[in-house]
């Protein structure tokens, strides 16, 4: 667009306005300055000078054209927002319709693409077609007209044949040229095909001041942008920080009406015209591909890092690169046959609410699943969610029988984000949460702030009996290795696991005659909680599932007693000294401590061999600890291969360090192991934290 000895004597050219008074006779060049700052800014994404030069130079030629109303032209950079409202957008019709794509969703389906291109060319299946893959940007489909140079006119997609015209607004953004200089290519008149989007952190930003501001918020960048080439007030399109990508030209005539498109050898050059002309186009995001499985592999790698890209992308498109080969492909009724989407993985969809059902958790909350239709989500297919309590419920207002929508982002866990209930029909039930144990039939109770209603039926509920069970021997309590649910559930019913003793005094021989055990898994099982009842007392405290009782006072507590049923004479005051244990603890401890049978089972544990002794690991090393890592926070992220997370994060605290979850100033040291994603480069940006290899934590440890 600009050479860079013309850009330089641009910049020298604002410099000197900038300082300097200026005159009638330099309107114009005030515009090619301000015109040449709106292209390095919202096409370059590359100001060179500050927003407050910027306005000091627009300001001044304001004034000037205020003084000279008949020098003002319509392509002046101070003639992009009008001050008019639109009353209605008038229909009008698109030069060339503007077609829906079809759709891909992976590799077989792309390679289906390219075999069908080939048929349709009659070119033979080893033969390597050249593709263009660029994003599919998410936000509203707009038709750009120029004749004579001008930008004339803005329309929505609309149906494809008939869009909304939306002129007035499609002038208020930056990277829409007033002026663009088509005349070079023997161009008329031209319809362009492009995208309105918002930068992502942006409409955040947008989002907040509006909050400030007492707004209603956006609901998402995309329907902010489509809505924003709708608005009534330019000024209001304005305000968006609007976007406007070009990717394609519709139609392109010389003065004759002759389609100027055929010098064109490539789609990619016609692309780069419009670049060169000053119009935002696709970059990084773009390639030229020698061949399908290039074509596939870019688009594969964009789907990892969409999360990461300034703008909402839903997927790839996939086009024939040569004009001619699009030309001999020609089209269906509704697309073109030389390009597809590649749709990535839906974040959001849309299933039947069929059932609820009612878990009791292992102190007896219940929690509310909702039994959906499986739906296919980002890759995996969902069929219940978790509604979390009854108040969850009633603030959606959920009904059985509802379709409803379900969203899952990045690692989040998938949820209900709300009913549809345009789609109602009436037959839809009301939710009615249980007023008994769904288990044992207990009436359910709902403490003052807690959200969870629960069941205090609490030794002789079975579900929860089993709860705590499968709990007893997790990775976070016991962690007997092997023995998840499927085994305790089986073991309940054979009526071999009344308490956790039961679990330390199993006969093996029975379970090896157990259909689908046999002997070799039997003995890895015994092998597991004989290792098992060598623990350390911190993980018996914590597998009792004493309310309120976590990893981290159970080690708090450890350190202090020589055996765990010395707890039997601790009084409040003994837990409260300690740093960090509150009387609700206390009085969940105490309560379980006072009662005979608890007691009696921890007997019977030991008697099966289980340690009730405080071990060295027991007792926090404090001394080492203040040598290295006292007081720092540390993260670990990305996958570390030399060891487990858990363990890792175990080291860490043992050598005085906190684990925290998210990366902020409060962040002391980050340990990035392999393929470390947006924390690690989140940690970097904010240049206060520690960055480690797992290696160079190895190394500390050892140190
Ligand atoms: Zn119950």
């Amino acid at each position: 667009m600009y050479s860079t000895s013309e850009q330089r004597s641009l910049v020298d050219l604002s410099k000197k306005y900038l300082t300097e008074d200026v005159f009638d006779n330099q309107i114009s060049d005030l515009r090619k300055i301000l015109v040449f700052h709106e292209w390095k800014y919202s096409i370059q994404n590359d100001p060179v000078i500050s927003d407050f030069e910027y306005d000091s130079l627009f300001r001044k030629l304001e004034v000037l054209e205020g003084n000279n109303p008949s020098l003002i032209t319509s392509d002046s950079p101070t003639q992009r927002v009008s001050n008019e409202l639109t009353e209605d957008l008038p229909s009008v019709e698109h030069l060339v319709p503007m077609l829906s794509l079809g759709n891909s969703y992976n590799a077989d389906d792309l390679n289906d693409f390219d075999t069908q291109i080939k048929k349709l060319v009659n070119l033979p299946e080893d033969v390597d077609i050249e593709y263009v893959v660029e994003p599919k940007f998410d936000g509203g489909s707009i038709a750009l007209v120029y004749e004579n140079n001008q930008f004339i006119r803005g329309a929505t997609r609309g149906n494809g044949t008939m869009g909304e015209e939306m002129t007035a607004n499609a002038r208020t953004m930056p990277s829409v040229p007033l002026r663009a200089n088509f005349e070079k290519y023997n161009i008329k008149k031209v319809e362009l095909r492009g995208e309105v989007v918002i930068r992502k952190d942006l409409f955040e930003k947008m989002n907040k001041k509006r909050a400030v501001e007492g707004l209603t918020l956006f609901a998402n960048p995309r329907n902010t942008a489509s809505g924003g080439l709708r608005v009534k007030d330019p000024k209001d399109a304005a305000k968006r920080n609007l976007v406007a990508f070009v990717y394609q030209i519709g139609v392109a005539l010389d003065t004759e009406g002759n389609n100027v498109l055929k010098n064109q050898t490539t789609h990619d050059e016609s692309i780069e015209l419009l670049g060169s002309l000053g119009f935002k186009i696709p970059t990084i995001e773009k390639k030229v591909c020698r061949n399908i499985q290039e074509a596939i592999d870019f688009c594969i790698g964009w789907e990892a890092k969409r999360e990461g890209y300034d703008y909402e992308i839903d997927g790839m498109v996939v086009k024939v690169n040569s004009l001619e080969l699009q030309d001999k492909c020609g089209f269906t009724n509704h697309h073109p046959r030389w390009a597809i989407a590649f749709k990535f993985k839906a974040k959001q969809a849309s299933t039947k609410l069929i059932d609820v059902e009612y878990q009791i958790g292992k102190i007896g909350s219940v929690t509310p699943v909702a039994k959906l239709e499986p739906v296919a989500l980002a890759g995996v297919t969902i069929s219940s969610v978790s509604l979390h309590n009854a108040d969850f419920i009633s603030s959606k207002d959920l009904r059985l029988g509802d379709t409803v929508l379900v969203e899952r982002a990045g690692d989040v866990i998938p949820y209900i984000v709300k009913p549809m209930d345009d789609l109602r029909d009436g037959s839809e039930h009301k939710i009615i949460f249980p007023t008994h144990c769904p288990s044992c039939n207990n009436i359910l109770t709902r403490a003052k702030n807690e959200a969870a209603w629960r069941c205090d039926n609490v030794t002789a509920c079975q579900a929860q009996v089993v709860q705590r069970m499968i709990f007893h021997v997790s990775k976070d309590a016991m962690d007997i290795d092997g023995f998840g649910k499927s085994y305790v559930e089986r073991f309940y019913e054979e009526g071999w696991l009344k308490d956790f003793g039961d679990i330390y005094n199993l006969d093996y021989e029975k379970i090896s005659e157990l259909e689908g055990f046999g002997e070799r898994s039997a003995s890895k099982l015994k092998l597991a909680i004989e290792k098992a009842k060598k623990n350390p007392i911190h993980r018996v405290l914590h597998s009792l599932s004493i309310h309120h009782l976590g990893k981290k006072v159970s080690k708090l507590l450890a350190a202090e007693i020589k055996k765990v049923q010395d707890l039997q004479n601790w009084t409040e005051e003994n837990f409260t000294e300690i740093k960090d244990i509150g009387p609700k603890v206390a009085d969940n401890v105490i309560a379980f401590f006072s009662k005979e049978e608890n007691i009696t089972l921890l007997n019977k544990m030991e008697s099966f061999g289980v340690n009730m002794f405080q071990t060295e690991n027991d007792i926090p090393k404090a001394i080492v600890a203040d040598a290295l890592l006292s007081g720092k926070t540390i993260l670990f992220t990305g996958t570390l291969t030399q060891m487990g997370r858990k363990e890792a994060q175990r080291r860490a605290e043992e050598l005085g360090a906190k684990n925290i979850s998210a990366v902020s100033s409060n962040l002391n040291i980050l340990v990035a192991g392999e393929k470390a994603g947006s924390k690690l480069k989140k940690a970097t940006a904010l240049g206060t934290v520690e960055i480690l290899t797992e290696q160079d934590f190895i190394d500390l440890l050892s140190s």
